[in-house]
């Protein structure tokens, strides 16, 4: 079990915007990686989904907990690894919840296919092609951006979608748009 750091945008934006490789084959350093990158995500419960350039390494593994619709109201899967995903079909673009464990506190709506076909390996080696609905389409979606160098930041059209979250003086957790505080 080896829980990683995981990388922040504000330190080290180059590890995150780097475009990641390919894995050739599933070794003992690829399965290990898997590993790191499910006991990494557990331990961040308000994740649901982390890429390997996030714990600096600019592999094509991303690893996500499907079930959930952004709230954190469900009941989620167990992390799930997908190797070189490649998309085939992207379908139902609509705004939803985004946010991001290398940008912790800030969140936003962005707009992203809720109807995802994917291709790649599952951690045993053995090829998939999968269909995402919804929020886990949503999330397999900006995972999968990360191979790429394309961060949540990238796909919000308007600054004003950009919000973090606080407590009033109530106890209520409230969305703070960036913009009111200077970001
Ligand atoms: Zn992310």
């Amino acid at each position: 079990m080896a829980i990683r750091d995981i990388v922040l945008y504000t330190d080290n934006e180059p590890a995150l915007r780097k475009k990641s490789e390919p894995v050739r084959s599933i070794n003992r350093r690829v399965k290990k990686l898997i590993q790191d990158l499910k006991d990494t995500l557990l331990a961040h419960p308000e994740g649901i989904g982390l890429a390997a350039p996030q714990i600096n390494v600019p592999s094509r593994v991303i690893v996500v907990r499907l079930g959930g619709k952004g709230d954190g109201s469900q009941e989620l899967g167990s992390p799930v690894a997908l190797i070189n995903p490649e998309i085939v079909e992207a379908r139902r673009d609509e705004r939803d919840f985004d946010g991001c464990l290398s940008f912790p506190g800030l969140y936003a709506e962005t707009v992203r296919p809720h109807y995802l076909k994917v291709q790649g390996l599952d951690e045993w080696s053995k090829p998939f092609t999968r269909t995402f609905e919804g929020f886990d389409a949503v999330l397999v979606h900006h995972e999968i951006d990360h191979l790429d160098g394309i961060l949540f930041i990238d796909r919000v059209a308007a600054i004003n979608d950009l919000y973090r979250v606080r407590e009033d003086k109530n106890g209520e957790l409230v969305r703070v748009p960036v913009t009111a505080e200077g970001v």
